[in-house]
């Protein structure tokens, strides 16, 4: 599975939820992306790039806590 098998299946937007909505959607997307053969590059890309939507099963708040803990910076963060 990846991003595309993925995302043909149910659309993208369900890897962009919106802030304080429905967390069911937040689950489907983090099943998929356990079960995605990309996940671990993915999650990756996510901590050191994202800081919206579910990368590698990753949400939002879990990224924040795991780049506090790596000590790293948004790529936008660091020219700050
Ligand atoms: S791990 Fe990444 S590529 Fe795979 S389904 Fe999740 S968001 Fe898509």
């Amino acid at each position: 599975m990846g991003y595309i098998w993925a995302t043909a299946q149910v659309g993208g937007d369900l890897w962009f939820p919106d802030q304080g909505g429905d967390t069911t959607n937040v689950i489907r997307a983090v099943n998929i992306c356990n079960q995605c053969n990309h996940r671990l590059e993915c999650a990756e890309w996510g901590i050191a790039n994202e800081r919206f939507g579910i990368w590698g099963g990753l949400t939002t708040v879990r990224r924040e806590q795991i780049r506090r803990k790596r000590n790293i910076k948004l790529p936008r963060e660091r020219s700050a």
